[in-house]
C-alpha cells in the first residue's frame, strides 16, 4: 500500500516508534529509523528490516532536543532518499515529580522533545508535503494529551500542547492532499513504562508483575496493555485512502482510559 513512499519515524530504536516503522516497512515504505540505543543493535534491527521487507531503512541517530537537528532529520532524508511522505513525531521522554519539586532541565527536556520537535519536523516535512499534494503527519500523543494524571505536569502540559498543534497543522493542510492526527495511546509496556513499573514495584514493595497490574487496573479499563504492533496498525490505517479525510484530530488506543 505504501510501495515507494519515504516515512521518518522519530524515537523508532524501541518500543512504539519501532512498532510503527515495522508496520509502515512490511507495506512497502522506506523508512529512517532514529533514537538511541547500542550502535551494533541498531545495525543489526536495520538491516533485519530493511531485508524483510524488501525496502530501504536508514538510520539517523540525531538527538531530537534540538530544533536544527529535528529540521537536519528531515532535511537529510529528502536529500538521501528524495523526498518525505510521512512523518512519524514519536520520540518522548518522561519524568515524575510533583509540580514545585519538578526539576527545570526536565521541564525543558520534557517541552523541547515531546513538542517542539513535533513543530520542527512538521515545519520542516510540509513544503516537500504540499508540493508533492501528498503526506501524513502523525503525532504519538498519549491518553495523557487528553486527560492529566498526577506528578506527570511536564509530559502532560507537552501531549496537551500536540493535541492543539495537530488542530492547526489539519487546518493549515486542508485540502492539499496531507492530514495530521494524534495517536493517543494509552500504557504500553515499553522502556519508558517499564522504568515506572519499576519505580512503582519499589515504593510498594511488590514485584514487577504486581505492579503492572496495579497501573493497568489504576487507568486502562482493559486491563491489557497497548502493543507495538496495534499502533503500528493505526498509523498504518491513518496513511490509507480510507483516511484521506481523517485530520486534525485524534484516535485513541488506551483499552477504555479515557472514556471515564
Ligand atoms: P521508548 O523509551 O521505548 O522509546 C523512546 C524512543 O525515543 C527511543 O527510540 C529513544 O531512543 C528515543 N529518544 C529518546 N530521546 C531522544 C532524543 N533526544 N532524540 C531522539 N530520539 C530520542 O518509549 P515509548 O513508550 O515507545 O514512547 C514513544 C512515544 O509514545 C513517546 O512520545 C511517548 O510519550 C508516547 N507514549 C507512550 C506510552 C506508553 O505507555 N509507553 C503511552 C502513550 C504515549
Amino acid at each position: 500500500m505504501l510501495k515507494g513512499k519515504v516515512a521518518v519515524v522519530t524515537g523508532s530504536t524501541s518500543g512504539i516508534g519501532l512498532g510503527i516503522a515495522e508496520a509502515l516497512a512490511a507495506q512497502g515504505a522506506h523508512v529512517v529509523l532514529n533514537g538511541f540505543g547500542e550502535a551494533a543493535e541498531i545495525e543489526r534491527v536495520r538491516a533485519d528490516m530493511a531485508q524483510r521487507h524488501g525496502v530501504t531503512v536508514r538510520y539517523d541517530g540525531a538527538d531530537l532536543s534540538s530544533g536544527d537537528a529535528v529540521r537536519g532529520l528531515v532535511d537529510g532524508t529528502v536529500e538521501a532518499l528524495g523526498r518525505i511522505d510521512i512523518l512519524v513525531n514519536n520520540a518522548g521522554i518522561q519524568h515524575t515529580a510533583l509540580i514545585e519539586e519538578f526539576p527545570t532541565e526536565k521541564w525543558d527536556a520534557i517541552i523541547a522533545l515531546n513538542l517542539s520537535a513535533v513543530f520542527h519536523g512538521t515545519a520542516a516535512a510540509l513544503p516537500h508535503m504540499k508540493k508533492q499534494q501528498w503526506g501524513r503527519i502523525i503525532n504519538i500523543a498519549s491518553a495523557h494529551g487528553l486527560v492529566g494524571s498526577a506528578n506527570k505536569s511536564a509530559y502532560v502540559a507537552a501531549k496537551h500542547g500536540v493535541m492543539g498543534f495537530t488542530k492547526v497543522t489539519g487546518l493549515e493542510t486542508a485540502g492539499l492532499g496531507i492530514t495530521a492526527n494524534a495517536i493517543c495511546p494509552g500504557w504500553v509496556r515499553t522502556a519508558l513504562v517499564e522504568k515506572q513499573i519499576s519505580a512503582n514495584a519499589a515504593r510498594d514493595g511488590v514485584d514487577q508483575e504486581t505492579a503492572a497490574r496495579a497501573l493497568l487496573s489504576e487507568k486502562q479499563p482493559s486491563l491489557q496493555f497497548t502493543t507495538p504492533e496495534q499502533l503500528g496498525g493505526t498509523a498504518v490505517f491513518l496513511c490509507s485512502g480510507a483516511a484521506d479525510q481523517i485530520t486534525g484530530t485524534s484516535i485513541s488506543v488506551d483499552g477504555g482510559w479515557t472514556a471515564r
